[in-house]
């Protein structure tokens, strides 16, 4: 149902001034429903700004996003509604989007309240079955945010998310902050709901372990573009790209339960003054004249896989 965003802006604020960053550019990705989609990079590469742009919390500059055949920027007021309520982002610390003085009944309730899903009669039924979904104590629910845990506080985030009813769900780095057992309990806590609930996920980590765990297809990416785009077990087994190459060789212990990648050699550029042509030119070790003057589209290089990268012939 998500289709052709690219060009997408991210608008990060020093001193509330407005720095328009081309965080990531043509970006052109769809999902199927049901399906899991990781995307993984090294920091900066324009995972959290593909996410939010998403989730609608970023208005992308050029270019749109297709929701069940409609184009965001095509759609009413009240679809536009119903689009940011469908797609709902879980981030990495749930606590710093908790109001610390909220009960939660009130964290879970607000918006479906708010958004007429629910009367506010029904505030406390329908927490009790959001908290029960999520598998936290219903009885909990007076509570405050600060005594919870950190994976309880997760739990909460997701509850809140799914009190509005939604179909897609971006997690950006949902677990990351998490400790080892509890991300197990997290992730399967996903995969449950994605079987109940029919959700879709796109899958933000820099964890190449987890996401080869839970996606169905993982997408690359380096410096606002994805890179390379396959099914998990093809891509893990044989990457295509040289930055996807090299983040692979780089967890080499993936297997011996080793949870991150190193980056690779050479620092990641500036997104504010990337380099030309193919932004990888000045690591990738198979770089030739080309790469520094002509930008590699992504595009189908064998059944189902998607690569940016000149060395790759067109499957077609
Ligand atoms: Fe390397 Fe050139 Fe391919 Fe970019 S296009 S990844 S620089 S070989
Ligand atoms: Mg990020």
């Amino acid at each position: 149902p998500l289709d052709g965003a690219e060009k997408l802006a991210n608008l990060v604020g020093a001193n509330n001034r407005e720095i328009r960053v081309q965080a990531t550019d043509d970006v052109s990705l769809s999902l199927n429903r049901g399906e899991v989609l990781g995307v993984v990079g090294e920091s900066g590469c324009g995972k959290s700004t593909l996410g939010r742009t998403v989730a609608g919390i970023h208005e992308a500059t050029s270019g749109d996003i297709v929701w069940k055949g409609k184009a965001l920027s095509q759609m009413t007021s009240r679809e536009r509604k119903a689009y940011v309520l469908a797609v709902q982002m879980i981030f990495q610390d749930p606590f710093s989007s908790l109001n610390p003085r909220k009960r939660i009944v009130q964290a879970v309730s607000e918006a479906p309240v708010a958004h007429g899903l629910i009367s506010r009669r029904e505030r406390d039924d329908y927490t009790v079955e959001m908290l029960n979904r999520v598998g936290l104590d219903p009885s909990l629910r007076d509570r405050f945010p600060h005594q919870f845990s950190g994976g309880q506080r997760q739990r909460i985030g997701i509850a809140r998310a799914l009190a509005v009813n939604p179909e897609f769900l971006v997690c950006d780095e949902s677990i990351a902050a998490l400790d080892v057992s509890i991300q197990a309990q997290i992730i399967n806590l996903f995969m449950d709901l994605r079987e109940e609930l029919d959700l879709t996920y796109m899958f933000i980590s820099h964890d190449l372990s987890v996401v080869r765990h839970i996606s169905d297809r993982v997408a690359i990416m380096y410096l606002g573009r994805v890179v390379e785009l396959a099914p998990t077990s093809e891509l893990f087994a044989k990457p295509l790209h040289p930055y996807a190459e090299a983040l692979l060789a780089e967890a080499p212990d993936l297997r011996a339960g080793k949870r991150t990648f190193h980056p690779i050699k050479g620092e990641v550029p500036s997104p504010l003054n990337p380099p030309s042509g193919c932004h990888f030119h000045p690591r990738c070790p198979q770089a030739t004249e080309i790469c520094k003057a002509v930008k590699p589209e992504l595009r189908e290089v064998a059944p189902g896989r998607q690569a940016a990268c000149h060395l790759l012939s067109d499957a077609a």
